[in-house]
């Protein structure tokens, strides 16, 4: 629930499958929502799985992938095994729950782990009898040598080398006069093979001494070797690698029967990636600023989207913000389309996108940044905000707005929620506000579903007085003297002042190009008194000159 789940939302998101049985999603949301609570109100257990017993599974999907090509490796299966032997702790843990829904963690959670526990005892013995649990430690995986003659043969040879490296090593220690294992170590990795390491301090001992060669230098230290161990070494390699291939029929037999598990490990994936999400909301639902709350789902009915005192889960977290919280009530065929203007940076993308972040939020059963939140399912949350050129495909700023609010306006039903963050501004003010009208009153009259409209069309406030389901809103600023302070407050109603020329003031205009602009601003607005006053009942010619004439005053 990082940064990520807004730009999630933010990517038109559309739930088909909602649609198809919007009560059964429910039922299902709501459950999710019984889950979190029990991780909310059970610190233990939230801790326990978040912090200790998750981390510790690797990627389980990937794993059942490779298990299901017939590509996993010796590793792959040993990183199952240990996957599988995390089980019994989160048995353990989810044991000690004893909250409200009990029963649903244990349908949800428990019962599937102790049935995956149960099928995997075969693999698990069949893993614990086959590879040399020793070498593991080494990093090498490998059958057990008492699996065959030849790998018995070669597993003593090749302990013998080790031997001779190890007094090597020893009298390595003693030519430098350093602790054999402390100032000097024996290591080894599939690149190099075995040789001998002192950190980057010590490396002047070595310089002089015609006895070694150095293979390499790096951070954490030289590393060396010389003839006896390189050819010890060398031996060595050979002798693992007749190894490897000696044990090549018993690892295929091994993962043969390792990909037969590809359905329960894929369980395990789908099991430990629910409890995961499940844990995971818990944990930012107690560790926000303001600790989220549970959103109430509404049932069938009147649709409704209330939320009380509503944050950005992202912005509320800058340790340097100050979040002040807004309300917003959508009541189905009473408010359901709000038009939002304001100055800039005072707050509407914000207000807007928490909005539809908290509803994606409520329904994938996660806890939300509010005092109060109830609402209905949602087929789809559309959003148009921030476009970008597309120059690679050829497609402008507006081009790719028009083709996303088309796609919006085919896809949207009367269950959806619409988020339009500014829309027009690519084009002239006319065919904008033309299109920001059209598609406005599209949404209100025809779609019908809730609709957040942020925009610097002042003129557009004017569909509330035609649309019965339209409502203005508007965030607040304070202007004094020489300042611009944004309140961030969401209020009811029209914006009564214009703020742009205020901000190109604090961005230090030239006091000339500010006094030109006021001059002009003043003209404009005594230009749009003297349209409202003769436009009723005016002859066509007359209109042609009066507009005439105010064109000449304008410019
Ligand atoms: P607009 O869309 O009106 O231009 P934004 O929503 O982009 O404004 O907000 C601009 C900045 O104002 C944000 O980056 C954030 O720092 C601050 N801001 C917005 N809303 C709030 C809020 N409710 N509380 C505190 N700061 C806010």
């Amino acid at each position: 629930c990082g940064p990520q789940l807004e730009s999630v939302i933010l990517s038109k998101m559309n739930f088909e499958a909602f649609v198809r049985d919007l009560l059964l999603v429910r039922q299902y949301r709501v459950e999710v929502l019984d889950l979190v609570e029990s991780f909310v109100c059970d610190s233990e257990l939230r801790q326990t799985c978040h912090e200790d017993l998750l981390r510790r599974f690797p990627d389980l999907h990937r794993l059942a992938k490779k298990f299901h090509r017939h590509t996993a490796t010796l590793q792959d299966c040993y990183r199952a095994y240990q996957a599988v032997s995390h089980i019994p702790a989160l048995i353990s843990a989810l044991e000690k729950h004893s909250g409200n829904h009990l029963v649903l963690l244990q349908a949800a959670f428990l019962t599937p782990f102790m049935d995956l526990q149960t099928d995997f005892t075969k693999f698990q013995e069949m893993i614990e009898t086959t590879l040399d649990m020793n070498q593991i430690d080494h990093h090498e995986f490998l059958v057990k040598a008492s699996f065959d003659p030849v790998l018995s043969e070669l597993r003593e040879k090749m302990d013998e080398l080790e031997k001779n490296m190890q007094a090597v090593l020893n009298s390595a220690a003693r030519e430098l006069g350093m602790d054999a294992g402390k100032g000097v170590k024996l290591e080894s990795n599939s690149m190099l093979g075995f040789y001998l390491r002192v950190t980057c301090k010590e490396e002047k001992s070595l310089r002089n001494n015609k006895k070694f060669t150095t293979l390499d230098v790096q951070k954490n230290g030289v590393r060396f070797t010389n003839s006896k161990l390189s050819s010890l070494n060398e031996e060595y390699t050979k002798s693992r690698e007749e190894y490897e291939e000696a044990q090549n029929a018993i690892v295929k037999e091994i993962i043969n029967i390792a990909s037969g598990y590809v359905d329960p490990l894929q369980a395990l994936s789908d099991v430990v990636a629910q409890l995961d999400a499940v844990a995971s909301f818990a944990v930012v639902t107690v560790s926000a600023p303001v600790p989220y709350v549970r959103p109430r789902l509404l049932g069938e009915g009147q649709r409704r989207l209330e939320l009380l005192q509503a944050r950005h889960p992202c912005m509320e977290t800058d340790a340097d913000t100050a979040f002040i919280p807004n309300d917003i009530s959508f009541v189905q065929g009473e408010r359901s389309f709000f038009i939002i203007t304001g100055p800039n940076m005072g707050g509407k993308s914000t207000f807007i996108r928490q909005v539809g972040v908290i509803t994606l939020m409520a329904q994938i059963g996660c806890f939300v940044p509010c005092e109060k939140a109830e609402l209905s399912m949602v087929d789809s949350i559309l959003a148009r905000v921030g476009a970008g050129d597309s120059q690679v495909k050829g497609v402008s700023t507006f081009m790719a707005e028009m083709l996303e609010t088309a796609s919006i306006l085919r896809s949207a039903t009367e269950n959806s929620l619409i988020i339009i963050d500014e829309l027009g501004r690519g084009t002239s003010t006319y065919d904008g506000f033309g299109l920001a009208w059209a598609i406005s009153e599209h949404v209100a009259s025809k779609i019908g579903c809730f609709c957040l409209f942020a925009t610097h069309f002042h003129e557009l406030t004017a569909l509330a007085t035609q649309q019965l389901t339209v409502h203005n809103l508007h965030v607040t600023a304070l202007t004094s003297h020489n300042t611009l302070t944004m309140l961030y407050r969401v209020k009811a109603g029209v914006c009564d002042q214009s703020f742009g020329i205020h901000v190109a003031e604090l961005a230090s205009f030239p006091p000339s190009v500010l006094a030109m602009a006021r001059e002009k601003a003043e003209e404009l607005e005594e230009f749009q008194e003297l349209v409202g006053d003769s436009e009723q009942g005016e002859e066509p010619e007359a209109k042609r000159r009066r507009s005439d004439k105010q064109v000449r005053l304008l410019f």
